[in-house]
């Protein structure tokens, strides 16, 4: 593994340093506003730990507020404006968020602790394909005619948008998640409350001036910075919310649906993931192995489709593991800023100490840690980082192949035959992704039709695309996002009978 210099933030541009030292504020009907009880959050910079900004905190008194702007948004401005005309908003928000990707790649890397150049090319790029997909979607939604069984009676059916939506998100893609949220629900006629994690709420926040500058109505995106705890939970308990789009942890989306239900919200949850990847020795093993790497250590395993369990057929399992190794000892460990960083410290000091946790229990249990195992030496032992790693010898039942880790920590395991990996790849709880590498074409769609998960990747891994859904099985959730499905969950249908009997 190679290090890069830690002088992150002395590689920020001048405008990222005048907006760090601005006054944050909450975006409620078009205003910035600090919270009503003047409590704030500081976010910081994983990578040397030092606080990058302070957010308000918002309370119930400012949900409330961005609630009645949302509602009022929602039966008034937005709906009243044509579907053509909210589709030119999205495509304007989306290209300014292109003009502006440099930028906002360097205060999402500078709060993440992601990889700049990485965040251009995948988060911005992605936010920017949601709303240009969603965009078209406004002047697409259709109702029906149905031919009820009584003469004279015309029945047809509306598309209507389900009402005011909390999105609440995670820190690992911001501005991603929060466009794969806002873009569906603004293309289907809501309004929305958008909630960034309190680890990484800045990109949301220039999130919110652009939509003010590509012409959004105030009160049509709102964006409240804050806890869970509080601000989110805020959302989940007002009764003026209609759906809850989460994503985020297993606990936190159960206790979600379970608070949702006292108001029968609706609520689509996009949870965690432990997916299995599975090499057949038949196939291009040297690509799999080199694309398994990848899945695992692209963002420092802090992505909810790492591909964290690796199975391998025996006869193929030694080439794999060197070649695994040896992808990442080319790793570049740094600071998100350095173009030449391709791995970035853990979220937080938390997060280090339970990926780390995963680890030390392995030892114990005999486990073999082949590389890695241990958090970033010398200048990186101040920031949240850790090594890439790869452990052999795990059973079925051990943390590191059962539990999403959330780290660079990658279980590779062998199988022997079909039957056998099928049975073990399904022993997770979770169902949310899955990859299979193969050149016999039977074997693959018979794998993809066993495997129980919402995205089956072949000989390929971690593709997106706004125009194809995304969400789990199992405990990994329900809902999707992107795709048809992303938007259906954001509408309502109503049927209208016409008796048209003349006398
Ligand atoms: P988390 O703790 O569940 O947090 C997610 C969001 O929920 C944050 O904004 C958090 O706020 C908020 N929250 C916490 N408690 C809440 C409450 N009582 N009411 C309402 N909102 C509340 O998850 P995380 O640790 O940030 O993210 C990692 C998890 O996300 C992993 O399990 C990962 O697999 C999952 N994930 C899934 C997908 C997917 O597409 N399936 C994608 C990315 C991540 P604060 O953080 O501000 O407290
Ligand atoms: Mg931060």
């Amino acid at each position: 593994m190679i290090e890069q210099p830690l002088n992150g933030t002395q590689l920020a541009s001048k405008k990222t340093i005048d907006f760090l030292s601005s006054t944050h504020k909450l975006l409620i009907d078009g205003n910035d506003v600090l919270s009503a009880a003047g409590e704030t959050l500081r976010t910081y910079d994983p990578a040397l730990k030092i606080a990058l900004a302070e957010v308000p905190n918002a309370k119930a008194a400012d949900v409330d507020a961005a609630v009645t702007a949302a509602t009022s948004a929602l039966h008034g401005s937005w709906q009243k404006m044509s579907p053509m005309d909210r589709s030119q908003i999205l495509l304007r928000l989306a290209d300014l968020i292109e003009r502006d990707t440099t930028w906002i790649s360097e205060v999402e890397s500078l709060d993440s602790g992601k990889p700049k150049h990485q965040i251009a090319a995948v988060d911005v790029r992605l936010a920017i394909n949601a709303l240009r997909y969603y965009a078209g979607w406004c002047t697409k939604l259709a109702g029906e005619t149905i031919p009820a069984s009584s003469p004279e009676l015309l029945v047809y059916t509306r598309r209507e948008p389900v009402g005011v939506v909390a999105a609440i998100v995670p820190w690992n893609f911001p501005l991603c998640q929060a466009c794969f949220k806002i873009a569906p629900a603004l293309a289907a006629g809501c309004t929305v409350i958008l909630k960034p994690a309190e680890q990484t709420p800045l990109s949301a926040l220039i999130l919110g001036r652009l939509a003010l500058e590509a012409g959004l109505p105030p009160g049509v995106l709102n964006i409240l910075t804050g806890d869970g705890a509080t601000t989110g939970q805020a959302l989940v308990e007002h009764p003026g919310v209609a759906k809850i789009t989460f994503t985020g942890s297993e606990r936190v989306g159960k206790h979600i649906a379970r608070i949702a239900s006292a108001t029968l919200k609706r609520v689509s949850l996009e949870l965690g993931g432990k997916n299995p990847h599975i090499i057949f020795a038949d196939g291009d093993v040297d690509t799999a192995a080199v694309t398994a790497a990848g899945a695992i250590f692209f963002y420092a395993g802090q992505v909810c489709s790492a591909g964290s369990r690796l199975m391998v057929e025996a006869k193929a399992f030694d080439r794999v593991v060197n070649q695994v190794v040896s992808e990442a000892s080319k790793l570049k460990m740094g600071h998100g800023l350095h173009t030449e960083t391709t791995l970035g410290p853990l979220i937080s000091e938390d997060q280090l100490k339970r990926v780390s946790g995963f680890v030390e229990r392995s030892r114990d249990t005999g486990i073999e840690v082949v590389t890695g195992g241990r958090r970033g030496q010398g200048t990186f032992a101040s920031g949240s980082f850790y090594e890439p790693t790869v452990l052999t010898g795990a059973k079925d039942t051990d943390g590191v192949v059962s539990d999403e880790i959330f780290g660079p920590v990658l279980a590779i395991q062998t199988f022997e035959s079909f039957d056998e990996l099928v049975k073990r790849a399904n022993t997770t709880s979770y169902g949310l992704a899955a990859g299979i590498w193969t050149s016999d074409v039977a074997k693959a769609h018979a794998a993809a039709a066993a495997i129980q998960a919402g995205t089956v990747w072949i000989n390929t891994y971690n593709q997106f695309d706004a125009a194809v859904g995304w969400g789990g099985f199992k405990q990994s959730g329900y809902g999707k996002d992107n795709g048809r499905e992303g938007i259906e969950q954001y509408l309502q249908t109503k049927t209208v009978w016409v008796n048209y009997a003349r006398g």
